[in-house]
């Protein structure tokens, strides 16, 4: 890839030596191949010149500088779990990772908020609240994610009909600008109505903006006892037409989640479990969190009679703890087995809720008519659907020579519907040139601008979102 970055020199790296610790920064080839892919498959890796480790902010505050000063480029990295290439270092550079800045710094009760590192992963922070009774609600496939990526990327996840995406759960930040500056925004508060709102802007940025060094997270009270109802129907048309009547209830769902029969079997197979009522087309899966046992009674009861009137032939609560979370298990393990079945593209369009059925119906007819199997399955309740074109049945040269075209008319079916090509991955460099071709323009035009103005030099990030 050509460059129009300047190359790293040895007094560069004597520099950075300075400013990190000799131990904090690496050449090493072995090393610099760990940190040059995330899990986007099909993904070309690249390796970083260099990778530096900080520790602190007032670190990442000279880094910047001088590489802003230098226009050496800088890629920020969580833990590599990216589905969109967001933290490859397309044009080499210096990476940095956020692996030694994984402190929980405060559980402040009085305010319900937890202040964190950039690097503390999502499973550090849920566990880190249970035992004062509190709750950070967002519940991404992938536990290991750090909170520095799942803010860059807006993560969504399960239970996201409930509590919202990352945006809705993260109060303020504190990030240090590509000039080597650094603000703190917003604060332990839910309302601010005092200029420009730089929290949301950062959020979902994907490292492009401003490196988040610290999150300040938004906790909820403990909820009660999670339960799920699997209802599965002989036609996933039926299954979707149930959802909307299932929103309109009164108490709100964490998830609703929907899926065929061929994902389940992967997982069986993947997973090595027996996953029961395995015989029906498609299947709904409703998680709640209430109290009292009662609640949830009725709220099944309400769920059961809507599916029902949709012609699923059953609507089964799993009695033990342990049957519900095998389930629950099942869902967060698609990835895998699709992963471990075939070659896979990962897609995750969203779209307004009503028009999922005919996303899907329309996304389906069009991988039939090109001769590509589609895995199709989704959290429902916010419209954001993950389909995946397998290679079965189909030479792989085929197969890699057909998909581009496959992607590009589903994305073009999503946003004539009113989606959006991305509704949790982001865009990294996978999907930019879609999102160049779909963006409006005028729209466009100003998130460059925003660029331009955070970005001058064009040092962070490059190649992401924009070229
Ligand atoms: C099995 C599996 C399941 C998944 N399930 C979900 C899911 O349910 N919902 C969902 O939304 N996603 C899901 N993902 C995708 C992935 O986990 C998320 O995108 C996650 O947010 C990435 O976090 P990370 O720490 O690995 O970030 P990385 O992959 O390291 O980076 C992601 C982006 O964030 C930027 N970045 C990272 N740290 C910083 C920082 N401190 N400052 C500025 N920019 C930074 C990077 O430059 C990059 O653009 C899943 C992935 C896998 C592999």
């Amino acid at each position: 890839m050509s460059s129009k970055f300047v190359k790293i020199t040895d007094q560069t790296i004597k520099e950075l030596v300075d400013i990190f610790g000799r131990e904090n920064v690496s050449t090493q080839k072995n090393e610099l191949e760990a940190y040059s892919h995330d899990e986007m498959p099909f993904a070309t890796p690249h390796n970083p010149q260099i990778v530096v480790k900080p520790d602190n902010v007032k670190s990442i505050a000279r880094f910047m500088c001088l590489a802003n000063k230098k226009k050496i480029p800088v890629t920020p990295r969580g833990a590599g779990t990216g589905l969109s290439g967001g933290c490859v270092p397309l044009f080499g550079g210096i990476l940095i990772s956020f692996e030694r800045m994984n402190k929980i710094l405060e559980i402040d009760k009085k305010n319900s908020v937890e202040v964190v590192e950039a690097g503390v992963t999502l499973s550090d922070i849920c566990n880190s609240v249970v035992e004062q009774g509190l709750y950070y609600p967002v519940h991404i496939g992938e536990m290991t994610s750090t909170i520095g990526g799942i803010i860059s990327t807006n993560a969504g996840g399960m239970n996201a009909v409930k509590y919202g995406v990352t945006r809705h759960n993260v109060l303020g930040l504190e990030a240090v600008m590509p000039n080597g500056e650094t603000i703190k925004t917003g604060g332990r508060f839910a309302k601010c109505s005092t200029g420009y709102d730089i929290t949301q802007l950062l959020i979902g940025s994907e490292g492009t903006l401003a490196i988040i060094t610290k999150a300040i997270l938004k906790l909820t009270t403990k909820p009660g006892k999670k339960n799920v109802l699997l209802a599965p129907f002989m036609q996933l048309e039926n299954a979707l037409d149930a959802i909307p009547e299932i929103l309109d209830l009164e108490m709100i769902p964490t998830g609703v989640e929907f899926m065929e029969r061929s994902i389940l079997e992967l997982v069986e197979k993947y997973q090595k479990i027996k996953i029961p009522y395995l015989q029906h087309q498609a299947y709904l899966m409703i998680t709640i969190e209430e109290e009292s046992d009662d609640q949830t009674c009725d709220y099944f009861a309400k769920v059961e009679e809507i599916c029902r009137r949709y012609e699923a032939v059953d609507a089964v609560i799993p009695g033990s703890g342990k049957a519900q979370r095998k389930l629950i298990d099942a869902r967060e393990q698609f990835y895998h087995a699709i992963k471990q079945h075939s070659p896979m593209v990962v897609i995750d369009v969203v779209v307004p809720r009503s028009a999922i059925k005919e996303f899907v119906i329309r996304a389906k007819a069009k991988s039939a008519e090109m001769q590509i199997p589609l895995i199709v399955y989704g959290h429902a309740g916010d419209g954001n659907v993950h389909l995946h074109p397998c290679c079965e049945n189909i030479a792989r040269s085929e197969w890699i020579r057909k998909i581009p075209h496959l992607v590009s008319e589903i994305y073009k079916i999503g946003t004539s519907l009113g989606g959006a090509i991305s509704g949790e991955h982001g865009i990294g460099y996978d999907k930019k040139v879609y999102f160049q071709n779909e963006a409006e323009t005028p729209l466009y035009n100003a998130m460059k601008a925003i660029k331009k103005a955070f970005d001058p030099n064009g040092i962070l990030n490059p190649g992401k979102l924009f070229d």
